[in-house]
């Protein structure tokens, strides 16, 4: 094998490692924060322990819901 076309193969492995090592790092991080964090509401007054997908008014004294912080 001649040794320029040794390295331009050497350089090409070594582009495509690098190619997929970076979207993989940056792919894995951003999904999995997107699916675990899911924002619960509930009523502010505590008239009831029940927890909506959805800001809006609680069903039983017409609070606005706030956001409870998951933890
Ligand atoms: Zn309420």
């Amino acid at each position: 094998m001649p040794t320029l076309l040794k390295k331009i193969v050497l350089l090409t492995v070594l582009a495509t490692l690098s190619i997929v090592a970076t979207n993989c790092s940056s792919k894995a991080p951003k999904t999995d924060k997107q699916e675990e964090v899911k924002q619960r509401y509930k009523c502010p007054m505590k008239c009831s322990e029940q927890l909506f997908d959805k800001p809006g008014k609680c069903p039983s004294c017409g609070m606005d819901l706030e956001k409870v912080s998951p933890s």
